[in-house]
C-alpha cells in the first residue's frame, strides 16, 4: 500500500502558477489529510484493541478513512452521530455510504437516545474511557497521534523544496480543526516555508483556540480569511463558481467543502503577494462531493436553468 510520496504536480490557475501536492492519490479510501492523520494508528501494533470508536458527522472524510483503517487492522469501528438526516438510510450517498460498505456501525445519538441524548463526545467518555479493548479517534482526527503523519508530509515537502529554487515557497491548505495546518507548521515555517490556511470551521478565533488545544507551539499558521462570515457546510454560489473554475483550468477535482473557500482567500492574497512558489496541498475529500455536487446542482444549476433571463 502506498501511503505516503505522493507526487507533486503544476498546474495554473486565474493567472497564477501552482504546484498540487496529491495527497487525493494516496488511496481510494484512505487518502487525505485523514490517511496522514491517521498514518501512525495504521501502523501501531494497538494489543488488545478489538474496536475503533469514533464521532463526528455523519459525512466527515473521516468517517470513511476510520472505516477502512478498522477494516485493513480487522477491527469493528462504531462510530457516533449526534443527529443524521432519515433520507440518508434510504439514500447512502459519499462518506456514509462508503463507511457502511466498509462495514462500519454508525449510531445516531438522538435516534437512539432521543432528543435528550448527551454530545457524543461526552457519551463516549462516560461509556468508553476505560474500556481496554476500545481504541477512542477524537473527532476529525485531532489528537497527538496525528503528528508522525503529518510530519511524514512536511518531510516530503522539504524533500520537494530542495529542487525549487528562487522565489519563496508557500504552502496553502485550508483548516477543519487545523491539525494539519498547525503540525505542519512546526516543520516548514523553521526552515523559512510559510503555512497559509483558512477556518472553514468557526472562523480565525475559533481555528486558534483549536490550536492551544493540541498545545503549545513555537510556530503558528498564517490564517487568512474572506470578508464575510462562511458557514461550514452551507451552500455558496462563489464556492460552487471557484471550484467549476478550478476544475476547468486544472481539470483536476477539488473538494466542496473545504478548497472553495481556501482559493477564495488565497486569490487576493496572490495578488499583493505574486512572487512566490505556491504548494497547495490536496487534502483528499472526494467522497464527500458525492453529496455536495447534487446539492449544489439542485440549488443552482436549476435555478439558472429556470431563472436565468434569456439573451438572443
Ligand atoms: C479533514 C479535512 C480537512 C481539515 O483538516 P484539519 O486537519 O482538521 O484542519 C481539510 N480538507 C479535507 C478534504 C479534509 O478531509
Amino acid at each position: 500500500m502506498n501511503l505516503n510520496n505522493s507526487p507533486v504536480t503544476q498546474h495554473h490557475f486565474q493567472g497564477y502558477d501552482f504546484h498540487l501536492k496529491r495527497d487525493d492519490l494516496l488511496h481510494s479510501h484512505f487518502n487525505g489529510n485523514k490517511a496522514r492523520k491517521f498514518a501512525d494508528l495504521l501502523g501501531s501494533e494497538l494489543p488488545g484493541i478489538t474496536q475503533l470508536i469514533g464521532w463526528g458527522s455523519a459525512q466527515a472524510n473521516s468517517l470513511t478513512s476510520l472505516a477502512a483503517l478498522a477494516k485493513i487492522k480487522q477491527l469493528k469501528l462504531t462510530y457516533f452521530v449526534d443527529h443524521k438526516p432519515d433520507w440518508l438510510d434510504e439514500h447512502p450517498t459519499g462518506n456514509y455510504r462508503a463507511a457502511k460498505e466498509l462495514g462500519a456501525e454508525i449510531i445516531s445519538l438522538k435516534q437512539q437516545l432521543g432528543s435528550n441524548a448527551p454530545h457524543p463526545r461526552d457519551y463516549i467518555s462516560a461509556n468508553y474511557a476505560h474500556s481496554t479493548d476500545c481504541y477512542v479517534v477524537p473527532e476529525g482526527g485531532r489528537f497527538q497521534s496525528a503528528r508522525k503523519g503529518i510530519i511524514e508530509l512536511a518531510e516530503e515537502i522539504l524533500s520537494w523544496s530542495r529542487f525549487e529554487k528562487g522565489k519563496p515557497i508557500k504552502v496553502a491548505l485550508p483548516s477543519g480543526t487545523g491539525t494539519t495546518a498547525l503540525f505542519l507548521s512546526q516543520i516548514l515555517m523553521p526552515k523559512n516555508i510559510e503555512v497559509l490556511t483558512c477556518p472553514c470551521v468557526g472562523g480565525k478565533q475559533y481555528l486558534k483556540q483549536q490550536f492551544d488545544e493540541l498545545g503549545h507551539f513555537s510556530y503558528y499558521p498564517t490564517i487568512l480569511e474572506l470578508e464575510n462570515k462562511h458557514h461550514f457546510g452551507k451552500l455558496y454560489l462563489q464556492d460552487y463558481e471557484i471550484w467549476q473554475q478550478l476544475q476547468d483550468e486544472t481539470d483536476i477535482e477539488f473538494d466542496l467543502l473545504y478548497d472553495p473557500m481556501m482559493w477564495r482567500c488565497l486569490l487576493p492574497w496572490l495578488d499583493t503577494n505574486p512572487d512566490v512558489s505556491l504548494l497547495y496541498i490536496h487534502q483528499g475529500g472526494l467522497l464527500g462531493n458525492e453529496t455536495m455536487l447534487p446539492r449544489y446542482r439542485r440549488k443552482y444549476d436549476a435555478d439558472k436553468n429556470q431563472w436565468q433571463p434569456k439573451v438572443d
